[in-house]
């Protein structure tokens, strides 16, 4: 971890393949590879299933590819059956873990405080943490999506979490997976408030955190949600499925 902020926040394609892709999906990844544009200015970053981490490392060692995880527990070792440590993750290949994904707040109950407990997994591992955070539609209907997002920002990070291991992807549950991305004003609205908390908790470090959005970006909307201010990047399901796609907004970031 460096004390020192970078001067400004790392641009970012994070692709998140969720439960998705087998040995034979590895062909994705060597398209990207091979067609990812190394001067670009904006890094490149696939989440595979735990099951290809190592495969995905390993093509794309020496590449500007890098690998994450979806998930980790705070634990290093133990007494878990079926989980995977930060540690059992970077020795993987992995140099990135999401945490506080929605579904995984939805369909494994995860609660800020064992969202924040993972993230300081991934600090201790030497991996960097990209944290979670989004409203519901019912919770953005009730004009809460504020409050609910500043919430989970301060529970779910870790004091002393620093620029170079922490980056926040806000993802509007209403928006992942649906086709509906939220609009540049709401996705400004909420980057503001998020830059702003983040840069009273931290100093100059939550000024320099990278701040994703998520939420069905896809090549036609990319270049519209890059140009809002607060946005260095994005968090990709679906899209970073096929190469061509993950690289159109990739480019689409690098040019913004
Ligand atoms: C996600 O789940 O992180 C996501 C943003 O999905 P999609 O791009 O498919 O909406």
């Amino acid at each position: 971890m460096s004390n020192v902020a970078p001067s400004s926040p790392e641009k970012l394609a994070a692709g998140n393949w969720k439960m998705n892709g087998t040995s034979a999906d590895l062909s994705i990844l060597e398209t990207i590879i091979r067609d990812l544009a190394p001067e670009a200015g904006a890094g490149a970053l696939i989440c595979p299933p735990a099951t290809l981490l190592s495969a995905a490392a390993h093509l794309s060692k020496a590449t500007p590819l890098r690998i994450g995880a979806q998930n980790c527990h705070e634990a290093a070792t133990g007494a878990h059956t079926g989980d995977i440590s930060a540690e059992m993750l970077r020795d993987a290949g992995a140099t990135h873990v999401i945490v506080g994904h929605s579904e995984r707040r939805a369909d494994h109950r995860e609660t800020d405080d064992a969202v924040r407990a993972k993230a300081e997994a991934a600090q201790r591992a030497g991996l960097t943490a990209i944290v979670c955070v989004g409203e519901t539609e019912d919770e953005r209907e009730a004009g809460r999506q504020i409050e609910v997002v500043t919430s989970q920002l301060a529970g779910s990070l870790p004091d002393g979490a620093t620029a170079d291991r922490t980056i926040i992807a806000y993802e509007p549950v209403w928006a992942i997976g649906t086709g509906k991305a939220a609009t540049p004003a709401d996705i400004a609205e909420i980057h503001g408030a998020i830059r702003s908390a983040l840069s009273t908790r931290f100093g100059a470090q939550g000024s320099a955190m990278s701040l994703l959005y998520g939420g069905s970006v896809k090549p036609a909307n990319a270049a519209e949600i890059f140009a809002v201010e607060n946005v260095d990047g994005a968090l990709i399901g679906g899209a970073s499925l096929k190469a061509e796609d993950f690289l159109a907004i990739h480019s689409a970031l690098a040019a913004a």
